[in-house]
């Protein structure tokens, strides 16, 4: 099957046009062949034009490069994610560890953004989790008791002082933490492409469908051609099943978002003016919001198991409709037809939340698996992978390896009717929520 983003997504849209796409015309061969050119894939190239000036690296996309999910997510760049309490110290250290990977993350992205001065309307604005429910009060005061003892600067906000922060009057109460970047996930994404080095070849509208070990060589082959590497790097994130790796630990998700049109000078008058601001959900399926820096309100509120390769139009138009009643729930003095643009984009999970970041078999590696934090960790893993495929350590490697492993996943049947389920469930707990 073939990977087919829609066109519709308003992050990308708002981009100027790449017209430099180069597609595979011609049997290659390369010492380094990067799959997905995502923050991830995007990433290694970087890192391993750094490392092998000399050698030919080649970064293959299905579709066009940064435009999958690092191209359309929602732009939180995270310090922290929920996570309701703990009842062990193994705990948590272990979300310490987590913590500490976001914080590389972060430093991985802001490094890189110094670097090659990029715009991508970075705000440090931190972020709030937020809901209706005075019955989040436990998961939100658990939570803060958590922060406290890793020293996450944040508080607990109440409705009045919510309302005048975000312009509406539907969340009574947020825990608010003071780190977390919001950003333009386009904009990033684009410089990523931008800045490919000269030694990195990249190739798009280029899907691989089949590849397979001979010897030392890495036979990859195309809809018309084939690529033969030496050492492949896999970062197709919610794909990394379809080309069978970590078939047992790993599933996609389809998620879909809308964007409205920026509010008018009246509309975003009659809302109090707010700043800036993110609202992370207290519910795993509850609903993400931003008000962005041009004044357009965004808001994702699906997660289901759909076809990763397409979203046809019809499908997506229904998950739309669900995103103007959450605006509408949240703004009912705004216009109820603002919303400008809406698109899918996948994720990969694995059961325990835990990230991939391995060597797969001699000369095969793979890095993704980041839910809602792979603008910095995917940024970090691709460049850490890049690092270990070259047979080098650092710091970073050492503590990302020291984490809790993937773990194992019941095959189909059963792992679809499981994950169903559990989203059905959620989607019920968090339904004043969406
Ligand atoms: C709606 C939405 C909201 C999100 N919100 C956030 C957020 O706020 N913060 C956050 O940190 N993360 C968020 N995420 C998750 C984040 O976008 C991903 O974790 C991140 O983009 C992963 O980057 P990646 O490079 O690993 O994968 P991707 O960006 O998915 O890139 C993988 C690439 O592989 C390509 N590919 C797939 N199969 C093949 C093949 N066979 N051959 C060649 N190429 C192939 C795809 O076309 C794709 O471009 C969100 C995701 C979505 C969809």
């Amino acid at each position: 099957m073939n990977v087919v983003n829609d066109t519709s997504c308003g992050w990308i849209n708002s981009l100027d046009r790449r017209t430099n796409i180069k597609t595979l015309d011609k049997d290659k061969s390369c010492d380094w062949l990067i799959v997905g050119a995502g923050y991830t894939g995007l990433s290694a190239a970087r890192k391993l034009s750094e490392i092998h000036p000399n050698q030919k690296i080649i970064i293959v996309d299905a579709q066009l490069a940064g435009e999958g999910a690092s191209g359309r997510n929602s732009g939180y760049l995270v310090d922290t994610t929920l996570n309701d309490g703990f009842t062990s110290k193994k705990d948590l250290s272990n979300y310490k560890k987590k913590t500490d990977i976001y914080k590389l993350g972060i430093d991985a992205v802001k490094k890189f953004i110094k670097e090659h001065q990029v715009d991508c309307d970075w705000n440090e604005s931190g972020k709030y989790f937020a809901s209706s429910s005075q019955n989040d009060r436990n998961i939100l005061e658990n939570f803060s008791k958590t922060l406290l003892s890793l020293n996450f600067e944040h508080n607990i906000l109440e409705k009045d002082d919510l309302g005048k922060r975000f312009g509406t009057n539907f969340y009574n109460l947020a825990l608010y933490t003071k780190g977390g970047i919001l950003l333009n996930p386009g904009k990033l994404v684009r410089a990523m492409v931008d800045i490919l080095p000269d030694n990195v070849e990249l190739l798009e509208n280029s899907q691989l469908n089949e590849w397979s070990k001979n010897n030392d060589t890495i036979v990859c082959k195309f809809n018309n051609y084939k690529i033969n590497t030496k050492k492949i790097i896999f970062c197709t994130n919610g794909f990394l099943k379809s080309l069978g790796i970590k078939n047992n630990y790993n599933f996609p998700i389809t998620l879909t978002a809308s964007m409205t049109r920026p509010l008018t000078d009246t509309e975003f008058k009659s809302i109090g003016e707010p700043n800036e601001w993110g609202v992370l959900p207290v519910r795993p399926m509850g609903a993400t919001v931003r008000m962005t820096k041009d004044k357009r309100i965004l808001i994702r509120n699906t997660a289901e198991v759909h076809s990763p390769f397409q979203m046809s139009k019809s499908d997506l138009d229904k998950r739309s409709l669900n995103q103007k009643l959450g605006i509408n729930k949240r703004f009912p003095s705004l216009a109820d037809d603002i919303i400008e643009s809406s698109w899918s984009g996948i994720v990969s999970r694995t059961r325990n939340s835990s990230q991939i970041f391995e060597k797969n078999d001699d000369n095969v590696f793979v890095a993704g698996c980041y839910n809602g934090s792979g603008i910095g960790v995917g940024t970090l893993f691709g460049e850490q992978i890049a690092i270990k495929a070259s047979n080098n350590h650092t710091a970073e490697i050492e503590l990302i390896e020291s984490r809790n492993k993937p773990t194992w996943l019941p095959p189909q049947p059963f792992l679809d009717l499981g994950i169903k389920s559990r989203l059905i469930y959620e989607r019920f707990r968090a339904i004043s929520e969406i």
